[in-house]
């Protein structure tokens, strides 16, 4: 069958032919696959500066945010049936037993680094035609998100990350003074750096907690990144319309930062004016080697002085995947559109090549493989 690849060590990127994968285990489940989207990550694999393929292959099929259908189910799997639409995880754990975390099931924590991530790091990935993997890692979705449910993956990012910032500021023994039900952060202001995928979607999850969130990013103030925002109730200021400095006088204490761009010169000039009290959270991850100069005595002194915490996040567990499930059918309810609007293309598998090496159009591009 066909598959998207890449061969790190003749610096391919293409489509070759691999296996089609049997159910061989009662707990197993074969997929066929329906949509792949493409990152930031992928792109990075196609540079070849990333990635690698499993042991004793060539080459690595790429693809982590995936959809798939069942056409078949092992002996044991008695609770998905041929015919229901399934996300599957991407992180697999260490084989390690001194490694707490994955043997918690928790390999988004791992300590000892040496787990795989489907379609990065030593596994193979989704963007081909069938896919076997064990029913554990896979997330059933509800067939009126299948339109949509390719964006499950890169909303774990924000899943993950929300509710982290929650399990920091229960230091903070009081609630916005008029509670309103499942949306806790409703007097409080986010931040989001950055109007891709990840940086939407992470609106949409702030915006739904209740936060005024507001977005920082390249795009002129009209544009159709800018439109979501609006669309969404939130707010959006354009980079070339404010400096950090401006920006932040607009919005008030910044009580959550939602990084989602990688440049690491935003970061944290950006981070330089978090409010008090406040949280900084770190989803992007630096491609460049640049060296930036900042202020470390007033960014310590802010630490400590403003109550401030800094921490990264890297997605996902298996709950932040049914969160994000049910967040998906949220949204659509709450802002009829928006989600749709972010799935900008779709192309067939043999476009791999052009849409991962050539410029960055829209904002998200979807491989559909059938
Ligand atoms: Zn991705
Ligand atoms: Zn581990």
């Amino acid at each position: 069958m066909k598959a998207a690849a890449v061969i790190p060590s003749k610096r391919f990127i293409g489509i070759v032919q691999h296996p089609e994968p049997r159910v061989t285990l009662p707990g197993e489940v074969k997929l066929r696959m329906l949509d792949i989207g493409v990152c930031g990550t992928d792109r990075e694999i196609a540079r070849f500066v990333y990635g690698f393929p499993p042991d004793g292959s060539e080459y690595l099929v790429i693809g982590h945010e995936s959809l798939g259908e069942i056409v078949e189910t092992g002996a044991e799997v008695v609770d998905l049936h041929p015919g229901d639409l399934v996300v599957t995880t991407v992180r697999r754990p260490c084989p390690y037993e001194r490694c707490i975390a994955c043997r918690a099931g928790r390999q988004d924590f791992c300590y000892t680094g040496g787990f795989t991530e489907c379609g990065i790091n030593g596994r193979h990935g989704f963007m081909t035609e069938f896919v076997v993997e064990e029913r554990k890692y896979m997330h059933r979705v509800p067939h009126e998100l299948r339109d949509v449910a390719v964006l499950t993956e890169p909303l774990t990012i924000a899943e993950k990350a929300v509710s982290e910032v929650w399990e920091v500021q229960r230091r903070l023994p009081w609630n916005c003074v008029r509670q309103k039900e499942g949306a806790p952060g409703y007097c409080m202001n986010a931040l989001v750096l950055g109007a891709g995928p990840v940086g939407l979607l992470g609106a949409m999850a702030l915006r739904k907690a209740g936060f005024n969130t507001w977005v920082y990013s390249l795009e002129p103030a009209s544009s159709p990144r800018s439109n979501i925002v609006k669309s969404i109730g939130g707010m959006y200021i354009s980079s070339s319309d404010a400096s950090i400095e401006a920006m932040s006088s607009r919005i008030g204490n910044i009580d959550v930062v939602y990084e989602a761009t990688g440049a690491s010169k935003l970061a944290f000039e950006v981070a330089q004016v978090l409010g008090r009290n406040a949280v900084f959270v770190f989803t992007g991850v630096p491609g460049r080697k640049q060296r930036v100069e900042i202020n470390t005595d007033e960014l310590m002194r802010d630490l400590v002085l403003k109550n401030q915490v800094l921490f990264g996040t890297v997605n996902a567990s298996a709950r932040h995947f049914d969160a994000a499930i049910a967040d998906l059918s949220a949204f659509r309810k709450l802002w009829p559109g928006a989600v749709e609007s972010l799935i900008t293309g779709r192309f067939p598998l043999e476009h791999v090549s052009s849409l991962l090496t050539g410029n960055k159009q829209g904002i998200k591009s979807v491989i559909e493989v059938s």
